[in-house]
């Protein structure tokens, strides 16, 4: 449903991205894994056209992006959250919800059931300034969803999000997985990593390997794909 193809990316003389394929399928989650500047989240930007590339192209449900009208299938979110700080989680819910276009009962549907996904339908009418920062992360990714895209990006969602609550936004996403969504995901936590139906290790802007986890852990001889991670180059 999505791709990069002959992608590269420069920042000025800075080469970020070096030749980048990826293909992305619906009814599969794929990580995004690599060192800390090793590109993800440009690979991700540059995917869903907010980043232009200085080689190659970017496609999404074959069109190349950005496109408009590929952007109300997509659900994207970023490392910092962009949520209005005095209004309440539900405010902010219908805030974004009525920008994608929902309203009614549709609307008030589907901000029930994302916020009670992200465990916070008790929180539907505290302000977000009190809100930690994993709530944040939460209502952020509650906002993501809204409006069922078809393509789920989420740039390191889970972080600051307890171990409990990490586990059943897992469970989350797989079920949006297995009702054959595609998702995307970059993350540091390697046990996350392993979860995902493929990895793509970014290593200095290139795709240093991809395949499922077992693939991966196979071919470097390792237990976990953090041993993996731990012994690249
Ligand atoms: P992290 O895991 O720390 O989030 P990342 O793998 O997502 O890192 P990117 O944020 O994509 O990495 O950054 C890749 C490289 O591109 C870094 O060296 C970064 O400094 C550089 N970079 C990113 N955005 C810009 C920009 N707008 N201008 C210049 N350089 C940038």
């Amino acid at each position: 449903v999505a791709s990069l193809v002959d992608a590269d990316k420069f920042f000025f003389f800075k080469q970020v991205l070096n030749n980048i394929n990826l293909d992305i399928y619906n009814g599969e989650i794929l990580g995004l894994i690599g060192p800390s500047g090793s590109g993800k989240t440009t690979c991700i930007r540059c995917l869903l056209g907010m980043e232009e590339l200085t080689e190659g192209q970017s496609y999404i449900f074959e069109q190349k992006m950005p496109h408009r009208k590929t952007m109300n299938k997509i659900g994207y979110m970023g490392q910092e959250t962009a949520l209005y700080e005095s209004l309440t989680a539900h405010e902010n819910m219908t805030f974004f919800g009525k920008l994608k276009k929902l309203k009614g009962e549709e609307l008030t549907h589907e901000i029930d059931k994302n916020l009670e996904l992200v465990d916070l339908s008790g929180a539907r009418n505290k302000i977000v300034s009190q809100f930690s920062g994993g709530m944040k992360r939460r209502l952020s990714l509650a906002i993501t969803l809204l409006g069922q895209p078809d393509i789920i990006v989420l740039d390191e969602p889970t972080v600051g999000i307890d171990p409990k609550l990490r586990r059943s936004i897992w469970e989350q996403l797989r079920n949006l997985r297995d009702s054959d969504k595609a998702l995307v995901i970059t993350t540091h936590v390697m046990a996350e990593a392993e979860q995902c139906d493929k990895i793509a290790l970014l290593v200095s802007g290139e795709i240093h390997d991809y395949g499922t986890p077992k693939d991966l852990m196979n071919k470097y001889e390792a237990a976990s794909i953090e041993e993996v991670f731990l012994n690249l180059e």
